[in-house]
C-alpha cells in the first residue's frame, strides 16, 4: 500500500490537478492500494486565517473578498477538469455550502471581536474541505474509484488547537475502519491533510504544514508500503533552492538527518512527519509532483553517507535570551530554574549554549515567545538580579539558527573550522553555537541580516558553488 500526499502547488491550479492526477493513476499501477492525502490549494489557508484575523479586528470586506476569490479558485478548476455535469453541480453545491459557513464564522468572529484558537481552527481547516472533495471528483473523472475522506473522521487529537498532537491509538483504530473497507472496494480514499478532531469532535488542525504529518500518521495506522511527499522542488536538497539556487537533490537521507533538518526549518518536511514513520519503520519519498521521473530523496532508517555535511537549513524568527552574570559561576541550579520557567509558559526552546567560563546561558525561542519568557525568567530570578548575582535577562531580536547536518560530521575533522573560515571570510558574526553530542548537527546563530548570504558561504564551503 501507498500513501501519496500532495502539498498545496501539486493542487494549486488546473494544470497541477491533472499532473498529480497522473501521479495517482501511476501509483495504482504499481500497487492497488493507493491511499491519497492532499493539502488545501495553495494560498487558501492563509487567506482564510487572514480574513478570520481581518474580521476580529472589525473587518468585514476581507472575507466577503475571500469568499468569492476562494469560489472562483475552486469552481475554475472544477469547471476544466470535471466534464460529467452531476458530479459538477454535486462540487459546486458542497463549495457553496462550505463558503456558505466560511462566511458565516467570520461574521460570528466579527461581531465578537474575538478570534480564539479554537475558532480560528475551524476556519482554516475548511481549505482541506474543499480541495480533497475537489480531487476526489478530478480523480474520478480520470477513471479512478476515489472517495473523499474528512481527517476528522480519522485523526483523533487533544485540544491544542493551531499544533493538536493526534492519539495513537484511536487515530490507528479509525484509519482501519474508515480506509480499508474503502481500499477492499478497489478505491482510492482522498483524506483532508492538516486537520483532526478532539474525541467530543471538535475540529482542530496539526500546526501550518501539517499535511505531511497527517499523511505519515495515516501511512503508518495502515502500515504502508512508502508514505510519498509530492511537493514543488525534486525532494530534499542540500539547502533550500529559494537561497542557494544551484543546490543538489539527496537520494538518501536517514530519519534521524530528515528530523534534524525539518526540525531546523527545512519547510519541505513537516518536523513530525518522521516520528509516525521511524515507528513503523515506513521509508518517506519526497518527490517533485512537476518532475515525477526527476531526482527525489529516500528517507530511510539507515542512510549511506557519502560526504561529511549533508545539508544547511535556517530557522528564522527566533529570539536569543540572555541570562548572565558573574554570581551564576559554580552557583548550582541556575540553569534547571531558567529552564524550568521557560517550560512554564510552554516556549519551545530550539537551542542552547553555555559558555564555559558559566557567566552566562543562551537560549534560542520563537519570537512570539519571547515576551512571556523573559517576564517569566525576571520573576524565577528576581533574588537574584535584585543582588546582582545576575546582571540581566537580555533578548536579542531578529536572530536566525543555521543547522548544518549529516551524520557522516560524526568523527570527521574540521568541520568547525571550515564552517568559521567560510563566516570569517565574509565578514559573518557568529553570536552562539551549539553541537549536539550525537554529532549530527552543528547550530550557529546568526543576525537576520546575514542569513542568506551565510547560508550560501556555507554551502559553497561544503559542496563548492
Ligand atoms: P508543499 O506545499 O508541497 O507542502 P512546502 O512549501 O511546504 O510544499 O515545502 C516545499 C518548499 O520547501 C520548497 O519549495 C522549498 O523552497 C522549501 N525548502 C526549504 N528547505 C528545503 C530543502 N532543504 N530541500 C527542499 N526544499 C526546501
Ligand atoms: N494547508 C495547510 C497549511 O497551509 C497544511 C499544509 O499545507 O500542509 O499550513
Ligand atoms: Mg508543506
Amino acid at each position: 500500500m501507498l500513501v501519496l500526499k500532495f502539498g498545496g502547488t501539486s493542487v494549486g491550479n488546473t494544470e497541477a490537478f491533472a499532473q498529480t492526477a497522473q501521479i495517482v493513476a501511476r501509483a495504482r499501477q504499481q500497487d492497488p492500494q493507493v491511499v491519497v492525502v492532499t493539502s488545501a490549494m495553495s494560498g487558501v489557508t492563509n487567506t482564510l486565517i487572514k480574513a478570520a484575523r481581518a474580521a476580529a479586528d472589525g473587518h468585514e470586506h476581507p472575507y466577503r473578498e475571500a469568499r468569492s476569490d476562494l469560489l472562483l479558485k475552486h469552481q475554475l478548476v472544477a469547471g476544466q477538469l470535471i466534464e460529467d455535469g452531476v458530479e459538477r453541480a454535486a462540487y459546486g453545491r458542497l463549495i457553496d455550502e462550505r463558503l456558505r459557513s466560511f462566511e458565516r464564522l467570520c461574521h460570528s468572529i466579527f461581531v465578537l471581536g474575538e478570534l480564539t484558537a479554537r475558532g480560528l481552527d475551524v476556519v482554516s481547516g475548511l481549505g482541506e474541505r474543499m480541495s480533497a472533495p475537489l480531487l476526489a471528483a478530478v480523480l474520478r473523472a480520470n477513471g479512478i474509484d476515489a472517495e473523499w475522506v474528512d481527517a476528522a473522521e480519522i485523526i483523533v487529537t487533544d485540544d491544542n488547537f493551531g499544533g493538536a498532537t493526534p492519539l495513537l491509538e484511536p487515530t490507528c483504530a479509525h484509519a482501519n475502519a474508515r480506509l480499508r473497507p474503502l481500499l477492499e472496494q478497489g478505491k482510492v480514499p482522498v483524506v483532508t491533510g492538516f486537520v483532526g478532531a478532539t474525541v467530543d469532535g471538535i475540529a482542530t488542525t496539526l500546526g501550518r504544514g501539517g499535511s505531511d504529518y497527517s499523511a505519515a500518521i495515516i501511512g503508518s495506522c495502515l502500515g504502508a508500503d512508502e508514505v510519498q511527499i509530492w511537493t514543488d522542488v525534486n525532494g530534499i536538497l542540500t539547502a533550500d533552492p529559494r537561497i542557494v539556487p544551484e543546490a543538489q537533490t539527496l537520494p538518501e537521507l536517514s530519519y534521524t538527518e530528515a528530523a534534524e533538518l525539518a526540525y531546523f526549518g527545512a519547510k519541505v518536511l513537516h518536523p513530525k512527519t518522521i516520528l509516525p514513520a521511524i515507528e513503523a519503520s515506513i521509508p518517506i519519498r519526497v518527490a517533485n509532483t512537476f518532475n515525477p521521473d526527476g531526482p527525489s530523496t529516500l528517507v530511510v532508517s539507515e542512510a549511506t553517507s557519502d560526504g561529511s555535511v549533508k545539508a544547511i537549513t535556517a530557522i528564522r524568527n527566533l529570539t536569543l535570551i540572555n541570562v548572565e552574570g558573574r554570581g551564576m559561576i559554580g552557583v548550582p541550579g541556575i540553569a534547571a530554574r531558567t529552564f524550568k520557567a521557560v517550560a512554564e509558559v510552554g516556549a519551545n526552546v530550539l537551542m542552547i549554549s553555555q559558555s564555559s567560563s558559566e557567566q552566562s546561558i543562551c537560549f534560542a525561542v520563537p519570537e512570539a515567545d519571547s515576551p512571556a519568557v523573559v517576564e517569566a525568567l525576571e520573576q524565577e530570578l528576581a533574588r537574584e538580579l535584585s543582588r546582582h548575582f545576575i546582571d540581566r535577562v537580555r533578548a536579542m531580536h531578529d536572530i536566525v539558527i543555521i543547522a548544518v547536518v549529516g551524520a557522516g560530521m560524526r568523527g570527521t575533522p574540521g568541520i568547525a573550522g571550515r564552517l568559521f573560515s567560510a563566516l570569517g571570510e565574509a565578514g559573518i558574526n557568529v553570536i552562539a553555537l551549539a553541537q549536539g553530542s550525537s554529532e549530527v548537527n552543528i547550530s550557529l546563530v546568526v543576525k537576520e541580516s546575514d542569513v542568506e548570504e551565510a547560508v550560501r558561504r556555507i554551502h559553497a564551503a561544503f559542496f563548492g558553488s
